[in-house]
């Protein structure tokens, strides 16, 4: 048995969704130890030495703060390539709209990951998931989206799971082949489409088990309402679950889609309005919002408030990608969250574990430290979850349990002992 002492506090929600208005279900346990049986979380109890079992493996927790391992809900992590001129660019003042017009954006991103082997996608995302790793983060998401073939987007989709067998964090694969248009379909996206839905893609991502999850770019510039629904009933048909990019640039009635089609999730969201709050309300879609790319882009953030007032359940996440958002960090966009959406430090708590792991169809399993959930847990190195998000831009994890086996602690950290 692995048992965590020594721990200032142990900080969770309960298993998701959670609504974030009103008094927060977030329980603080003090002076309280972890013991973990295998995989799973086998107790909560005082942490006095009659409560430790012998023959324990002890994990010194040196008086930081335990929380559920994070989970990035939304990220397009396997691509090639660097987009650093845009980024110059943008910072002297052009938008990311006015690039993309003159033939930067998305499309460099494409035509890099068509260039790459699938070998190659691996090799340049196994270090950003190993830093990720070391942020606290246990489960990620990623889109595919890049190839807008059919090759290059299941070349994605098997990076993926290539990843999954190389490194700790648990991956969850979504197709996202109605992304953008490519070139060689230049204004024909329902023919683009129909070649993406194609029987034998659609086939081989269920034989393959390559996606869980289906998700479109609803967006003017991108895919409209009846497209991005033909898209995503096609792939629910075939048993992928839906999300959609809603309301990012324009309000064209994308989140109110993913409420219609039953998506779990209805992502970004800096355009949402009220018909399509009460919408996502009424059928229980989760609102995941993404700060940092707001940040990242310099525009204004979602309506956070709003969305959580309305006791619409808030998911955060990094939307990291060559682009608009290239944050890696998750803590460092739960810091944003609080600074720039006015969202409390609990709140994003709940927004990066009970309700990220709805978002992923999980919650029976991660998201929060109870007796027999999976053993997923980030150990601080300070003592409560406010200082973490306070310290933005500083890591503030020292060690990572990852279905029960400590899957990276600082160097300098001496606080794993041998057994008790
Ligand atoms: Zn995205």
């Amino acid at each position: 048995m692995l048992v965590i002492r020594n721990i200032a506090q142990i900080c969770t929600g309960p298993r998701g969704p959670v609504e974030l208005c009103g008094e927060l279900p977030v329980k603080k346990y003090t002076e309280s130890a972890i013991g973990i049986e295998q995989d799973t979380i086998a107790w909560i109890r005082d942490d006095t030495e009659e409560n430790i079992p012998k023959d324990s493996q002890i994990l010194d927790a040196g008086g930081g703060c335990v929380i559920p391992g994070l989970i990035d809900c939304h990220t397009h992590t396997v691509f090639a390539g660097t987009r650093e001129g845009e980024f110059v660019q943008r910072s002297q003042g052009k938008s990311y709209a006015e690039i993309a017009r003159t033939g930067g954006g998305i499309k460099n991103t494409v035509e890099a990951v068509r260039g790459s082997s699938l070998d190659e996608l691996v090799s340049l995302a196994l270090p950003r998931l190993q830093r990720m790793l070391t942020l606290g983060v246990t489960t990620v998401e990623i889109k595919s989206g890049y190839g807008l073939t059919i090759d290059d987007e299941l070349k994605m989709l098997r990076a993926v799971q290539r990843l999954n067998t190389l490194q700790p964090i648990k991956l969850v694969a979504t197709y996202l082949a109605a992304h953008t248009t490519p070139k060689e379909f230049d204004g024909n996206p329902d023919g683009y489409l129909d070649l993406m839905l194609g029987q034998d893609v659609l086939d081989q991502i269920r034989s393959d088990g390559l996606a869980e999850f289906a998700d479109v770019f609803c967006e003017t510039t991108a895919f409209n309402v009846e497209q991005s629904r033909r898209f995503l009933l096609a792939c629910k048909e075939t048993g992928m679950t839906p999300r959609v990019h809603a309301d990012q640039i324009t309000q064209c009635g994308a989140s109110q889609l993913a409420a219609e089609v039953g998506a779990t999730s209805a992502d970004h969201l800096e355009r949402i309005d009220e018909a399509s709050i009460t919408a996502m309300k009424e059928n229980g879609t989760i609102a995941v919002l993404l700060p940092a790319c707001s940040f990242y882009l310099g525009v204004e953030q979602a309506p956070a408030r709003r969305i959580i007032d309305a006791g619409v359940p808030v998911a955060i996440a990094t939307d990291f990608n060559p682009g608009s958002s290239v944050v890696e960090s998750l803590p460092l966009t739960m810091s944003i969250a609080c600074t720039q959406m006015g969202m409390t430090p609990s709140q994003v708590l709940l927004a990066t574990t009970s309700n990220a792991a709805a978002v992923l169809k999980r919650h029976d399993k991660i998201g929060a430290i109870e007796p027999n959930m999976q053993a997923d847990l980030t150990i601080l190195n300070v003592p409560s979850i406010e200082q973490m998000c306070y310290f933005a831009g500083r890591n503030c994890t020292q060690a990572v349990v990852k279905s029960g086996t400590i899957v990276h602690s600082q160097p300098n950290n001496q606080s794993i002992s041998k057994p008790h």
